[in-house]
């Protein structure tokens, strides 16, 4: 018997979720109150960086970001064309361009050796930044990417919606969690309820960064500030300047509240990701056509899990049809008709695209029930020995 449809990922709300935003309800402040603060400061020492700022989605994490490090008409900017396409138009919102460099093929992380290449070959000044994407939950190496952006004057701006609660190993042996902001200028994530912390929409930026967090919350807010240290006249209790050109991408109580209860046992939900990933690993080697991804390492978020196949089409009908709803992650950025408009082309990246004709990705998350995991491994395995 088939049991009720299985999605590739879900949110999960508890009792205590619900308590704590019937909470928020019921307090003086649905925007603007005690629970952006809150929920900043928490993540903020969940990540392990200086400073968070909650903002109303990761893709105004991504533009706010972008704004604050500098892209403007001229900004040459580089990311992986294997990402959400939130990752490339943050630059175009800024009136920046964006370029891809192909991934490498084995971590499925925006290739620093192809990175290099294109800045070497290209005058210096020509790139502003680069934005790495901790793609399915797998750590960039941002103590490598920071050398190579030092060397050219870049800034990096990691993007780890997949990965808050990953890690990587620095040279030291240091474990680096991803967006801590040791080697990134800045990193951003999504509070979207297919990702670790569900808040219904939400976004998150940290930096280590003062200056930079300080342009931040102005820009969150319109550009207004009110802090006497930086307004140029000072008088009047009302008194407020603009200064620069912002938006409204604040976070409201409702999600803030819903968002630090969810953060509240992140550390645990992360492990039972992992756990499922690593039943998936056991049950999927050694099955004829059915590639597994690298995914061995220690650090790793769990955000998606990805395998591959040849029969990858016929493999997304039969799931479907058993009432598993498996995803693609994702459509090269660069074959999308806006992009293929700017002049990107079919065969320009052909690593991202070689990835994007056999990937799959199967339900992790961490409601997944036991009768579910066995269900979703029992069906896959029917797929490929009959
Ligand atoms: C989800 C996601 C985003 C965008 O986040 P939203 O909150 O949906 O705006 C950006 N980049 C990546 C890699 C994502 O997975």
């Amino acid at each position: 018997m088939s049991p009720k449809a299985i999605p590739y990922g879900r949110q999960q709300i508890t009792e205590a979720d619900i308590k704590a935003v019937e909470a928020t309800l019921r307090s003086d402040y649905l925007t603007q109150g005690p629970k952006v603060n809150a929920f900043e400061e928490a993540f903020a020492a969940y990540i392990g960086s200086k400073y968070a700022i909650a903002v109303a989605n990761g893709t105004a994490a991504l533009h706010l970001s972008a704004l604050a490090l500098g892209v403007g008409p001229g900004k040459r900017v580089i990311t992986s064309p294997l990402t959400f396409v939130a990752s490339a138009n943050c630059v175009l919102y800024c009136g920046g361009t964006v370029e891809f460099c192909d991934i490498d093929p084995q971590t499925l992380l925006l290739d620093i050796e192809a990175v290099r290449k294109k800045l070497e070959g290209a005058p210096i000044g020509t790139y502003a930044g680069i934005i790495p994407v901790d793609f399915t939950g797998a750590a960039v190496d941002m103590e490598a990417f920071r050398a190579l952006a030092d060397d050219f004057g870049l800034f990096l701006l990691e993007d780890s919606c997949h990965a808050p609660g990953g890690y990587f190993t620095d040279s030291k042996g240091k474990k680096q969690n991803c967006g801590n902001g040791v080697f990134a200028d800045a990193a951003i994530f999504s509070f979207h309820p297919v990702k670790h912390i569900a808040a219904g929409e939400g976004g998150m930026i940290t930096t280590n960064d003062s200056r930079l967090y300080q342009k931040l919350l102005r820009l969150r807010t319109h550009g207004i500030t009110k802090n006497p240290k930086e307004i140029k006249k000072n008088s009047e209790g009302w008194y407020y300047e603009m200064q620069e050109l912002g938006y409204n991408y604040r976070l409201n109580e409702i999600s803030c509240s819903l968002g630090l209860s969810q953060l509240e046992r992140a550390k645990e939900e992360l492990s039972k990701r992992k756990k499922i990933a690593e039943r998936y690993i056991k049950a999927f080697t050694n099955v004829p056509d059915l590639e597994l991804l690298d995914t061995g390492q220690e650090g790793h978020a769990y955000h998606l899990f990805v395998i591959k196949t040849k029969r990858r089409k016929s493999l997304y009908d039969y799931l479907k049809k058993n009432n598993i709803y498996p995803q693609i992650h994702y459509i090269p950025v660069h074959l999308q008709p806006f992009f293929q408009n700017l002049g990107f082309k079919k065969g320009d990246y052909p690593i991202t695209e070689a990835y994007y004709e056999k990937c799959i990705t199967l339900p992790l998350f961490p409601s997944l029930k036991e009768e579910e995991i066995r269900y979703v491994i029992k069906i896959v395995k029917s797929f490929f020995i009959d």
